[in-house]
């Protein structure tokens, strides 16, 4: 019977080894200690030992019951403190270590440049106005005082979704809307995309942003156009800007101009931004002319007003000397990335 308390001592102690864990270990418990495991058999043997034999039998399974029961204890609170520490490990947050950089979406160059130019807009009295853009011919062109047979009409320059639905070309088509909905003094600015059939290249797309200008009311002259058209360019550009006017033609203004400002990066001297001529072309604008004022129900012989119109990539190419207009809408981050604000 020593042999095999002595045997059973040998197995146990290899299987408390093993247990790596808690579970483990409460499987050699109840193996061992347990009411069929080998202890218990030997107590219930116990009874078919000699009388005079059994107290001595008696102490040595009690001591075997003792070892094991002792064994399990020092071995359960190693495994705790083990497992604890494995927690405390896989928790342990070292407050020294360098914060973790997140990028954060920021505004596109030109959503920057259209808050910059509405802001100094509104500042300067103008509200905003939105249109569709898809709209009529109407309201592009026919009551814009385009004649039938103008080449702005031509399927060249235009998409046209029907014979009298099309993709608006300026945003102009607002002009018309806000005159027949509003009674002077009329202030407002028409910011949005505009689309020309064109081939698409470095200096022309398919679709840019516009931010049109008109104001209507009793004695405005072509003076306030200037000075208007000055003090905002001022502070687009954060520079006092100088101007010249060169007379142009278009069928909704009279008398058409267009707008140069002397060249910002070479200041007149000839630079490939300006391509050597020192000055940089940045709106079209004029008078609106009485036809229109007529279409949108205003009475040309009480009231006058400008009108101006600018494309929000040129200006913003102008500034920030690009190159390509295509890389406005090629999502390239590396490009995005160099304008944190405008
Ligand atoms: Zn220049």
């Amino acid at each position: 019977m020593n042999s095999d308390i002595l045997l059973l001592r040998q197995t146990f102690d290899v299987e408390l080894n093993a247990a790596r864990s808690l579970s483990d270990l409460e499987h050699v418990k109840v193996k061992y200690l347990g009411k069929k495991g080998p202890v218990n058999d030997f107590m219930k043997h116990l009874k078919n030992i000699e009388p005079e034999m059994r107290p001595s039998f008696g102490k040595v399974i009690n001591d075997i019951k003792e070892y094991i029961s002792a064994s399990i204890c020092d071995k359960e609170s190693v495994l705790v403190r083990q497992e604890d520490n494995d927690r405390f490990a896989e928790e342990r947050l070292d407050v020294t270590l360098p914060g973790r950089t997140r990028h954060v979406g920021r505004k596109h160059v030109l959503t920057q440049a259209l808050d910059d130019m509405l802001d100094i807009l509104i500042g300067m009295s103008f509200s905003v106005q939105y249109g569709p853009d898809i709209d009529s011919d109407y309201y592009n062109f026919g009551a814009l005082n385009f004649a039938v047979d103008h080449p702005a009409r031509d399927m060249q320059d235009t998409f046209y979704l029907s014979s009298s639905m099309l993709l608006r070309t300026h945003t102009s088509n607002v002009q018309v809307r806000a005159l027949e909905t509003h009674q002077p003094p009329i202030r407002i600015i028409a910011p949005g995309k505009v689309y020309r059939n064109e081939t698409i290249t470095a200096r022309s797309h398919v679709f840019f942003h516009q931010v049109e200008l008109f104001y209507i009311d009793e004695g405005v002259t072509f003076a306030d156009l200037q000075q208007t058209i000055h003090e905002f360019l001022t502070k687009f550009f954060r520079t006092n800007v100088e101007l010249r006017l060169r007379p142009s033609y278009f069928p909704f203004v009279q008398p058409g101009i267009e707008i140069d400002v002397r060249c910002l990066n070479c200041r007149g001297f000839g630079c490939s931004l300006c391509k050597q001529t020192g000055w940089l072309e940045v709106a079209g604008a004029g008078m609106v002319h009485p036809e229109v004022l007529k279409n949108g129900g205003i009475d040309p012989e009480k009231y006058t007003g400008f009108a101006w119109g600018m494309g929000v990539e040129r200006l913003v190419m102008l500034m920030n000397g690009i190159k390509d207009i295509r890389q406005f809408t090629e999502n390239d981050i590396r490009f995005l990335r160099q304008f944190t604000s405008v």
